[in-house]
């Protein structure tokens, strides 16, 4: 199963993707993600990517597009994937129908998690982030048991420089403009399933299960 996560900084795009992940047994590839992973190992891409990243504005197409199509060729992605955070413009868009055009194959669904703006903002600026395995947790909502600890792999939890307030309200506005146009088009192939962003981590399953419940049929037991 191929499928899209779509919706706003702070949705919850990366939690349900990874929940999914372990109900699909299809792997999470998150440009956010390999993105910050290449600016801490300083590569050439890492060093082209951080300025932009900083301010929240949105790496160039090419950038991301490179590293995304690489990605999707390894061995892992032959039975499906998730994609969160990519496509972001339509330029990213119209790679991505290219990419698995030459492939043969289309994508399966696309989940568009719907939030209110002030929710994303309140929960960002608390939201912290572990840099070794990528695990997210939220200080009120879904604290780690030991203090600034990721439970998964006991690296020191830090807050992303873009989770600063004013970034953040950058990073809504990018999305609006750049991002939440490219919905349409997944909307005329009626790709598209809503999520309420708004709910509590707890029922996070059981809203993921219902939307996919279609598709898990041999996962699920
Ligand atoms: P969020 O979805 O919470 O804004 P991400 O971790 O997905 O955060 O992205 C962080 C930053 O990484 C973005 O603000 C942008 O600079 C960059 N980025 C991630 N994915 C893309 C993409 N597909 N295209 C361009 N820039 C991207
Ligand atoms: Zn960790």
């Amino acid at each position: 199963m191929r499928l899209l996560i779509f919706g706003p900084p702070g949705s919850g795009k990366g939690t349900r993707a990874r929940l999914i992940s372990r109900l699909l047994k299809i792997p999470v590839i998150t440009t956010g993600d390999m993105l910050r992973g290449e600016v801490s190992r300083e590569t050439e891409v890492g060093l082209r990517a951080k300025a932009y990243m900083e301010r929240g504005e949105l790496v160039p197409d090419e950038l991301v597009i490179e590293l995304v199509e690489e990605r999707l060729r390894r061995e892992d992605c032959s039975e499906g994937f998730i994609l969160d955070g990519f496509p972001r413009t339509l330029r990213q868009a119209d790679a991505l129908d290219r990419i698995l055009g030459e492939r043969g194959v289309t994508l399966d669904l696309v989940l568009n998690i719907v939030v209110d703006p002030e929710v994303v903002v309140e929960r960002l600026s608390l939201r912290r982030w572990c840099p070794r395995c990528g695990a997210i947790y939220n200080l009120k909502y879904d604290p780690p048991r030991v203090d600034e600890i990721c439970d998964e792999c006991g690296a020191q939890l830090i807050q992303r420089s873009d989770d600063r307030e004013e970034v953040v309200r950058r990073r809504l506005r990018v999305y609006e403009e750049q991002t939440r146009p490219i919905l349409e088009r997944y909307m005329e192939r009626s790709l598209v399933r809503e999520m309420r962003g708004d709910i509590p981590i707890e029922e996070i399953p059981r809203e993921v299960e219902e939307v996919l419940g279609p598709y898990l049929g041999n996962h699920l037991d």
